[in-house]
């Protein structure tokens, strides 16, 4: 007999491992069970075959196969920790929602609720109507609504008001935000004609005024989120082309994006439009996201004049972009602490980590570098830094704002195997490489988590 067919002869059966103590009292579903102690005996074949001899000793195939069904086991969508200071990252959710924001969801989600209902009139009621209100009271718009993103605002504000119609847009607006969302892409799937105008650099108000045609059926102006133009620039404001289009009776559409609704530049956040300023300058339709600036969750807001607004709802993609109930709930919420600035200041996560100044980080960082020395021994040594993260989500690009960040020196394990192995956490920690030092931002780790990942950073940072 060959060594290959000895060895292969010793894995254990799948129902003698099943009656191993350690696999028996596992508590989980029976399939995930022997699908993974397969799974294990299969692999171990395999190596076999290949002329490896893997150990064949019952507990550690056991350990695997508890390895392997932990895997199967976890959710694949969970929390992390955001140690990167990036304050809107978008691979990791975008915004935290407010405490408010989170029972809102958690509420609508186990019970029947109001959601196209109207309890006064005891009939069908509309899905829009418990923010439209809000959203127009908050902003000073006549009308609003809200769909799944503002991908899909921008689809149906062009789908509506542009459909045969041409659209002009500078050159130097004709951006990608991320993936496939394209400005002259989402043009032409929304049936609109682009017309560009300018050049990358430079547009003037005469070039709006030369591509005005009688088919002309929007100025649009898009916010370039995620770049920045530098030097020899100029573009038209949006003021100036709300004079220019109304002068000639053709409505200027604006993505603005961000969706900032409070005045970051009072918190040192420079060049970012906000929602209030769109507004006043008189702009037919304006939309933006409701997880950047806003702190909300995923959702597209449009507001603007009525006649338009009425014309969306109306467009047979809104049901295809319709918004759910758990996020109309997140949103409400979200909105109504708006209501009170100085309240929406300290709830909402993503303001309070953007306006957060070194004033309160400098003494969090001094938090956790207090918590690592607490745990620290010879594997690893710690320093208190400063560093710049950003505020992300493809908004204000080139600014970077100033943290107070612990940086971590492995003494036994190379930066990438830390790095790696906390990714592989079970609460995993998302951290950066600078510098030949691991990175952890203040700005985005709560401070409840600060025992966590001190610990964290011993165990992995062993042999
Ligand atoms: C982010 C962004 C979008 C896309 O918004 P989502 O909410 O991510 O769909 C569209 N336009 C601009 C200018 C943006 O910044």
């Amino acid at each position: 007999m060959s060594v290959n067919s000895q060895l292969l002869r010793k894995i254990p059966k799948v129902d003698e491992l099943l009656r191993h103590p350690s696999l028996s009292s596992l508590s989980c579903q029976h399939t995930v069970l022997t699908e993974s102690v397969r799974e294990v005996i299969d692999t171990l074949r395999q190596q076999i075959l290949a002329g490896e001899e893997p150990c064949l000793e019952e507990e550690s195939i056991c350990e695997e196969v508890i390895r392997c069904v932990t895997k199967k086991t976890t959710m694949s969508l969970r929390p992390v920790i955001n140690a990167t200071g990036i304050v809107l990252h978008t691979n990791l959710g975008r915004a935290k929602l407010s405490d408010a924001a989170v029972k809102a969801i958690q509420s609508v989600a186990q019970d029947y609720n109001t959601l196209e209902y109207n309890l006064e009139k005891g009939s069908r009621g509309s899905r829009y109507a418990h923010v439209e209100k809000l959203i127009s009271k908050l902003t000073g718009a006549e009308d609003a609504m809200v769909v799944n993103n503002n991908a899909a605002a921008v689809m149906l504000v062009l789908s509506t008001m542009a459909k045969g119609k041409e659209v002009v847009v500078s050159r130097g607006e004709l951006v990608e935000i991320g993936g496939a969302f394209r400005v002259p892409e989402i043009m032409a799937q929304s049936g609109g004609t682009l017309v560009e105008v300018g050049t990358t650099n430079k547009t003037h108000p005469s070039d709006y005024v030369k591509a005005v045609s009688e088919n002309t059926g929007a100025f649009l102006k898009v916010h370039t989120s995620n770049f920045k133009i530098m030097g020899f620039f100029e573009e038209v404001s949006l003021d100036e082309m709300v004079t220019l289009g109304h002068e000639r009776n053709i409505p200027v559409i604006y993505d603005l994006g961000s969706g900032a609704m409070v005045r970051l530049e009072d918190y040192g956040i420079l060049d970012e439009p906000n929602v209030l300023d769109a507004m006043k300058s008189g702009a037919d339709v304006i939309s933006f996201s409701g997880d950047k600036l806003m702190g909300g969750p995923q959702a597209g807001i449009i507001i603007g004049k009525r006649e338009y607004i009425e014309a969306m709802k109306k467009n047979p993609l809104t049901r295809a972009f319709r918004i759910d109930k758990l996020t109309l709930a997140a949103l409400e919420a979200t909105l109504r602490e708006y209501l009170d600035p100085a309240e929406v200041l300290q709830n909402n996560p993503t303001l309070r980590m953007i306006t957060a100044t070194m004033e309160t980080l400098v003494p969090k960082g001094e938090k956790l570098f207090a918590c690592m020395e607490k745990v620290r021994d010879d594997s690893f040594s710690v320093a208190l830094t400063e560093d710049f993260g950003q505020v992300g989500g493809g908004s204000v690009p080139t600014q970077m704002i100033r943290s107070s960040v612990v940086a971590i020196t492995p003494a036994y394990v190379s930066l990438d195997v830390l790095e790696k192995r906390l990714r592989e956490l079970s609460l995993p920690i998302i951290a950066r490489i600078s510098k030949d030092r691991l990175l952890l931002d203040v700005r985005t780790i709560e401070e409840h988590h600060f025992d966590y990942v001190a610990e964290s950073i011993l165990k992995c940072c062993q042999k």
